[in-house]
């Protein structure tokens, strides 16, 4: 067994009044890709928001529970803290500064992140290697660039503050399939470079093929757990989550 590098534990949040999440426990493996699945408004953004510390930004709050990620406790510390401890969120929609260059996008994800201009620079040699259209299109305005392309920047963005654990909700929503698989396969080769994955995912069968552990919430609770090769192979899983009859 691989030892989570985070760990939520009873986790209870709310907006005003909505019960969005009531007693979630999740383990993230160190080094792991691990899927959250489940239909709309199951929590899945909810419990990102709750781990980057941005609940606020969204009139909610984390209102019991804990989360640790190595031996620190994230509840209660701002985002930016939470940035800095190493762990780094791509919203929902990417959220790309559209009337910035691509370069200025990139470069708005320094702040907060630790390391002087060395790191700066090896950080985004990282991103363009990864992402070679961002370095073809860095004086562009990001708003020019194409949905999948902005998802690159989103996630190029939240490289650049070098996170050990990488927050994903819906990296492939709205996007052609092709588009998909190539964000997939970047999303392997940046756990392979040493970054653990938390994937929100509403496209279950692509999320249970980048994972290795899954759980799947429904109304705020988490209704199954285990290895993703497992839940991919359940029938209940199959029949709910990934359309087979
Ligand atoms: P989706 O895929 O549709 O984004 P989700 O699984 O990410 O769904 P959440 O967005 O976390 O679900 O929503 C969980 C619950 O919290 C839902 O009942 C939703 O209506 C509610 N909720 C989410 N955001 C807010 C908000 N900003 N204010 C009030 N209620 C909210």
């Amino acid at each position: 067994m691989v030892a989570a590098v985070l760990q939520v534990r009873e986790l209870r949040a709310d907006y005003g009044p909505v019960r969005a999440l009531a007693a979630v426990s999740v383990d993230v493996p160190q080094g792991a890709v691990t899927a959250v699945l489940g239909g709309n408004g199951a929590g899945k953004s909810t419990l990102l928001r709750a781990i980057s510390g941005t609940m606020r930004f969204h009139g909610g709050a984390v209102t019991a529970g804990s989360i640790t990620f190595g031996e620190q406790r994230l509840t209660g510390r701002t985002p930016a803290q939470i940035v800095a401890a190493g762990v780094v969120q791509v919203p929902e929609g990417r959220q790309v500064f559209a009337r910035m260059t691509v370069a200025d996008n990139l470069r708005a994800g320094l702040l907060g992140a630790a390391g002087g201009r060395g790191a700066a620079q090896k950080s985004l040699a990282r991103v363009h290697e990864l992402f070679p259209v961002l370095a073809d299109r860095a004086h562009q305005r990001a708003g020019l660039l194409s949905g999948g392309e902005q998802q690159m920047l989103a996630m190029g963005r939240a490289l650049m503050a070098r996170p050990k654990l990488l927050l994903l909700d819906e990296p492939s929503l709205g996007l052609a399939p092709m588009m998909a698989a190539r964000i997939a396969d970047t999303i392997r080769e940046i756990n392979a470079q040493g970054t653990s994955v938390l994937l929100v995912e509403q496209n279950a069968a692509l999320a249970l093929r980048l994972a290795s552990t899954a759980c799947v919430l429904e109304t705020g609770t988490v209704a199954v757990a285990g290895d993703a090769a497992e839940l991919a192979a359940s029938d209940e899983v199959r029949r709910r989550y990934l359309g087979v009859a």
